[in-house]
């Protein structure tokens, strides 16, 4: 299937026509999918809301790749990222920290009364297989926290990789955010043994923001039947009692419900593998415009080889033309695009290339990101 360019619905509210915002998240929706909101409201108890969550779940299922319920929370990603500390850490977890998110995730189990370390390395760095081997060597830890792709700088941590080194290790259970790579590039829960997946509604699945969607294996729903700090809304025993039943454990967002009921049919239309291709390519081509553009204009790519995201490249700007002034006056040109984030809010831009934008889009974004950045 191919995307249109435009979407054929006429927006429900006064909108700028689509293809011109590109944050990392928020990402822009599709006008039928908006639509889809403005139904009148169901019971939370009930045949119309079990039809529903019944449709959404075997295809979460093929978005998260794997066999095991995908839970639906009414809550924004950061919510699922302390589930995932507080039902599955016995005593300590170690945290991977290469930027502003998988910082967010020590903060979500110290908060939590959790004992937790860091693993950092620099930001605009990736964890490297052999470096966790080493930190999980002295046996301190049953919980790792990975962020697959940081978004606050671009890099993609090697995955699979470093699940398989967690599980050499012994008795761990890997906790996952894969809030800005799910859906825009691979991501294999089962096949890779991801223990705890969690990601957003608002990033490459290209819905609006309130939903986060987890998985948990069997593993992982055993820890959380030990653990005394799952609490109650984001207990993952609640999830699952009432997923079996097709419904959620408190008032879930009926019209985000709606509105991903649409969105997954759009998803599964296109395809895992081909959505994953059609990042790839606006990865790749926002790369080599940034290495091109480089000599010229004095930028780079945060991020290395090898080590990029596909769904948000990160692009360090010269001191002469500071983040903020490149976002304002892409703005004036229409487009929306990131400054760097928190403290790296002047040092970059960032290009959301993910959700449901098309290479066309892209290249009418990167040629105005070209005028401002050599003007
Ligand atoms: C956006 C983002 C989050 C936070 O998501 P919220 O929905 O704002 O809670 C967490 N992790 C990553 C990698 C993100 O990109």
């Amino acid at each position: 299937m191919t995307l249109a360019t435009t979407d054929t619905a006429a927006p429900p509210v006064k909108a700028p026509p689509f293809g011109k915002f590109f944050l990392p998240g928020p990402t822009e929706v599709r006008h039928d999918v908006l639509h889809a909101m403005t139904q009148q409201m169901i019971a939370h108890r009930g045949k119309g809301i079990e039809d529903l969550m019944a449709r959404l779940a075997p295809r979460l299922q093929q978005v998260f790749r794997t066999t095991r319920p995908v839970y639906t929370s009414t809550s924004s990603a950061t919510g699922l990222m302390e589930a995932g500390v507080r039902n599955t850490v016995r005593e300590r977890a170690l945290c991977l920290v290469n930027g502003s998110f998988s910082e967010r995730f020590h903060k979500a189990a110290v908060n939590s009364g959790i004992a937790a370390d860091k693993l950092e390395v620099p930001y605009g760095q990736y964890h490297s297989p052999d470096m966790v081997g080493d930190a999980l060597r002295k046996g301190k830890y049953d919980v790792v926290t990975v962020v697959h792709s940081e978004t606050s700088t671009g890099v993609l941590n090697p995955l699979a990789d470093i699940a398989k080194v967690v599980h050499e290790a012994g008795d761990i259970v890997l906790v996952v955010d894969t809030v800005s790579s799910m859906a825009a590039g691979q991501v294999e829960m089962d096949a890779w043994e991801l223990d705890y997946v969690l990601t957003g509604s608002q990033k490459a699945l290209a819905l609006p923001a309130g939903l986060a969607f987890c998985a948990g294996n069997d593993r992982v729903m055993a820890r959380a039947r030990q653990s005394t700090r799952r609490g109650l809304y984001f207990d993952l025993l609640e999830f699952d009692e009432y997923y079996k039943k097709n419904q959620s454990p408190n008032t879930p967002a009926v019209s985000l419900l709606y509105a991903a009921d649409v969105q997954l049919a759009h998803i599964e239309a296109e395809g895992m593998e081909a959505r994953w291709a059609r990042h790839t390519a606006m990865a790749e081509r926002t790369w080599s415009w940034a290495e091109e553009l480089g000599e010229k204009a004095g930028t780079s790519l945060y991020a290395p080889a090898g080590y990029r995201a596909p769904g948000v490249t990160c692009i360090k700007v010269p001191a002469s033309k500071p983040g903020s002034a490149v976002a304002s006056a892409m703005k004036a040109k229409g487009f929306v695009i990131a400054t760097g984030y928190g403290k790296l809010k002047d040092d970059m831009v960032r290009v959301g290339h993910m959700g449901d934008h098309t290479m066309e889009e892209l290249d009418t974004l990167l040629e105005a990101l070209r005028e401002v950045l050599t003007a």
